[in-house]
């Protein structure tokens, strides 16, 4: 859950109150916590790509790809998604196999489509200038509280608090609320609100996400080099949420190979435009191995809260079946891979 709330900055006393707990802090602790952290932020910081500008374009692109993908998988992405389509105009006049293969590999792929969606909306409604408050930034399809509030705040400099899952883990340490207590958006998002800095909140939100991704870890949290740690109730002493149970699903899938060098050609198949995900991608098509057969490797790929172990076979030769397509091995970069296929076909050397 993500909420946002407007810096209450003139408030004398913040109250952080948990249904066991109150925490209390003056107004001069709120703005030494903020100074800290900021302080700490200049010092700290990831040199990231999308932290170069203030384009709200780039932030926007940045946050979404960033949700549920760890940094280090977006970076190439990034780049290249922002050299084809380097405006929100250059977006909004793509082709949506064209935005989906430039997405392919960073996974849960609605996010792309809504980001393509909103972009013709900013370009054809809007004359390609981009909403300047979290408000109206919320109006655009697929941005959620998080995004409006980083993309407002970032780039347009509003002081709205941006609340995501590292944050609120933060906070709740900080106020030294249990996992439990800390569920409640409105609480948290009241606390989120009260500290962000009102004179540079982009800089201030951006110090709290990178804390909660560098620092204050969900299972070690590294309390000495916390620029909080004075203020901070529990200081590592928290309990930890259970995992959630991961799943295993045993799979096959084989790569049908046909023609050698630049004329080699291999064999997709295209998901249903209406399944539930990854709709309209292409694929390896799955297999049923004979008893006798073996699978040429085997991959693990985690989808979700499922990990999945791929037998995967390679074979030669003619093959016919619905919905599927012999494809250039120089083509496949231009099409909408799942990121299974695609780590597939790097390991069998079809793609760089
Ligand atoms: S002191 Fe430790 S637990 Fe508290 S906010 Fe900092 S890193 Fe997190």
């Amino acid at each position: 859950m993500t909420a946002v709330v407007k810096s209450a900055a003139k408030r004398q006393v913040v109250a952080a109150s948990a249904a066991s707990s109150t925490v209390q802090f003056g107004a001069d602790d709120v703005r030494e916590m903020r100074a800290a952290l900021l302080k700490w932020y200049e010092t700290h910081k990831r040199d990231l790509p999308w932290r170069a500008a203030r384009d709200p374009y780039r932030i926007w692109v940045s946050e979404v790809m960033l949700q549920q993908t760890r940094v280090a998988a977006v970076l190439e992405h990034y780049r290249l998604f922002l050299a084809a389509f380097p405006t929100v105009q250059a977006l909004a006049t793509a082709s949506e196999p064209e935005v989906l293969a430039l997405w392919s590999g960073l996974g849960y792929y609605r996010r792309a489509r809504m980001l393509h969606h909103a972009a013709k909306m900013v370009a054809e409604e809007l004359a390609g200038a981009m909403p300047r408050t979290a408000e109206e930034l919320r109006a655009l399809p697929g941005v959620g509280a998080y995004t409006a509030a980083a993309v407002a705040s970032i780039a347009f400099g509003e002081p709205v608090a941006v609340v995501d899952g590292n944050v609120e883990r933060v906070l709740a340490r900080v106020a030294g609320w249990s996992a439990a207590e800390a569920r409640f958006a409105t609480r948290v998002g009241r606390f989120a609100g009260t500290l962000v800095d009102p004179e540079r909140p982009g800089d201030f939100n951006q110090g709290m996400m990178e804390l909660g991704a560098t620092v204050c870890l969900p299972r070690a949290p590294l309390c000495l080099g916390c620029p909080w740690q004075p203020w901070c109730r529990t200081r590592g002493e928290h309990a930890v949420p259970a995992r959630r149970a991961q799943q295993r699903q045993h799979s096959a899938r084989v790569v049908w190979l046909r023609g050698t060098g630049m004329r080699q050609q291999v064999r997709l198949v295209q998901r249903a435009a209406d399944a539930s995900l990854m709709a309209g991608m292409w694929e390896l098509p799955s297999y049923e191995a004979k008893a006798a057969e073996s699978p040429e490797f085997t991959v693990r790929h985690a989808i979700t809260v499922t990990n999945h172990i791929v037998d995967v076979y390679v074979r030669n030769g003619a093959v016919r079946g619905p919905e599927s397509e012999w494809v250039p091995v120089s083509e496949l970069s231009q099409r909408a891979l799942t990121g299974l296929t695609r780590k597939v076909l790097r390991r069998v050397g079809c793609m760089p």
